[in-house]
């Protein structure tokens, strides 16, 4: 490590390796700091399909295509009756090879994404945590104090921090940055396990969303290698967590009270214990300054729903970078040139968090929203693909906008 670098990031989750590997490669001298020892887990295994570009810039596909990592080129849909949508097959929308994506083990995929800020020139230095953001009196960022795992404590200068530090929102928490969205005080329970059964042919990767009986809760249903099926419960908080049930006694009561599981636990055993995440759903008022820029969860996180959390990492790491970079060629690396590019990201991450507020609603349904609005059949296909930060992509959102909002409102409503 040395005493000052150009750029500091802070976490190895996908937001920090991205641009971490970005900013490196563009030659600019980069430290990126994890706190955890790497590989270390993480929940969010399921990709959306556009994470294809940001992999492909990274130089990162080939090892992708050759991972163990299980295709997804599905999601499906499954009611409180337990009855079963027709899947939205991506490539039936869009015929590329950038339809079919992957379910990760983020151990490996974060690892992977790690390796890769190293051969790019990064130093990447694990087991440090990040114990403070120093800034100047002008409220500049300046660097960071750092702590590494055997206890010695150094600053290192920077001309620019950016968080990557995921729900630990470093930056946004010191500066008082962060607001909860008050409609989606969720929490999520999680397990894991083996021979689980899964569809045959081109859903078996498929990413299946089930409601539990009156659309209390519902569980994702995620199938990684090895025959593993990562299991998850998401209901409100107080519904999850606070009502005389244990987290073990919640999920094995929601489990019984899932339909569309039944036949898919039938033959299955879990592995491991459960897992418990609560109210990770927030955003922030700002999101850069002078010298300092916040990426993936650090930014904001809406909801597991859509698969979206490391796409939007993936998108707004590379976009945070290309204006650092840009930032060092003018020798600006004022709040306005480092969050260039927040406006454009938020516009498109907006309509992600209307529909999931949608989806929390009891009588919203894809079938019945497509049903009534088959003209935005391919807007809704392109919204699970995540394809929503494309040149023209706000005329056609805006004009789903109200619909969306008039489905959300009926639904309440009714
Ligand atoms: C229940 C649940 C289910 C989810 N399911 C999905 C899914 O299926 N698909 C999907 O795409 N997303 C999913 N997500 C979201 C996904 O997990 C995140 O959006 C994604 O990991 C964000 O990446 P990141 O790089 O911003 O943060 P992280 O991946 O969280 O990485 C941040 C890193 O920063 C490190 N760090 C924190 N503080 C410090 C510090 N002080 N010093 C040094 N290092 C530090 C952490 O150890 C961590 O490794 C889910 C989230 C939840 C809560």
């Amino acid at each position: 490590m040395q005493n000052s670098y150009d750029v500091i990031v802070i976490g190895g989750g996908p937001a920090g390796c991205t641009a971490a590997s970005l900013i490196a490669e563009a030659g600019r001298s980069t430290l990126l700091v994890e706190r955890e020892s790497v590989p270390r887990f993480h929940v969010g295994e399921s990709l959306m399909p556009e994470c294809y570009w940001s992999l492909e810039r990274l130089g990162l596909l080939e090892r992708m295509k050759n991972s163990k990592f299980v295709r997804k080129k599905s999601v499906q849909f499954v009611t409180a009756s337990g009855k079963e949508s027709a899947p939205f097959y991506f490539e039936q929308h869009d015929p590329r090879e950038s339809s079919t994506t992957w379910q990760v083990e983020r151990a490996d995929f974060d690892k992977m994404l790690w390796d890769r800020a190293g051969e790019l020139g990064a130093d990447c230095v694990d087991s440090t945590r990040v114990l403070d953001v120093l800034f100047d009196d002008k409220g500049r960022a300046t660097g960071v104090k750092l702590r590494s795992d055997d206890g010695e404590v150094r600053e290192i200068s920077s001309q620019v921090v950016m968080d990557g530090s995921g729900q630990q929102s470093f930056i946004a928490n010191k500066l008082g940055l962060r607001e909860d969205i008050p409609n989606l005080k969720k929490a999520a329970i999680w397990g894991y396990y083996r021979n689980a059964r899964r569809d045959e042919g081109d859903n078996a990767g498929a990413t299946v969303i089930m409601h539990t009986l009156d659309r209390d809760s519902w569980f994702w249903f995620i199938p990684l290698s090895d025959d593993i099926t990562s299991i998850g419960c998401v209901g409100d908080s107080d519904y999850m967590l606070k009502q005389g049930l244990d987290s073990e006694a919640r999920y094995e009561l929601e489990l019984e009270r899932c339909p569309g599981l039944q036949s898919r636990l039938e033959h299955a055993e879990r592995v491991g214990k459960i897992r418990v995440a609560k109210e990770y759903s927030y955003w922030t008022k700002q999101h850069a300054g002078d010298g300092w820029v916040l990426i993936g969860d650090a930014f904001g996180f809406i909801d597991p729903l859509y698969s979206s959390g490391v796409y939007f990492a993936l998108v707004m790491a590379e976009r945070a970078a290309d204006a650092v970079i840009e930032g060092f060629a003018r020798n600006d690396l004022s709040e306005k040139q480092l969050g260039s590019w927040c406006d454009g990201f938020k516009k498109g991450s907006t309509l992600i968090r209307k529909l999931v507020e949608a989806f929390y609603t009891k009588e919203f349904s894809f079938g019945g929203f497509i049903r009534d609005n088959p003209e935005f059949q391919g807007n809704l296909t392109d919204l699970l693909i995540g394809r929503i930060f494309y040149d023209g992509a706000e005329n056609i959102f805006d004009k789903m906008d109200p619909v969306v909002d008039q489905a959300r409102s009926t639904s309440v409503a009714s």
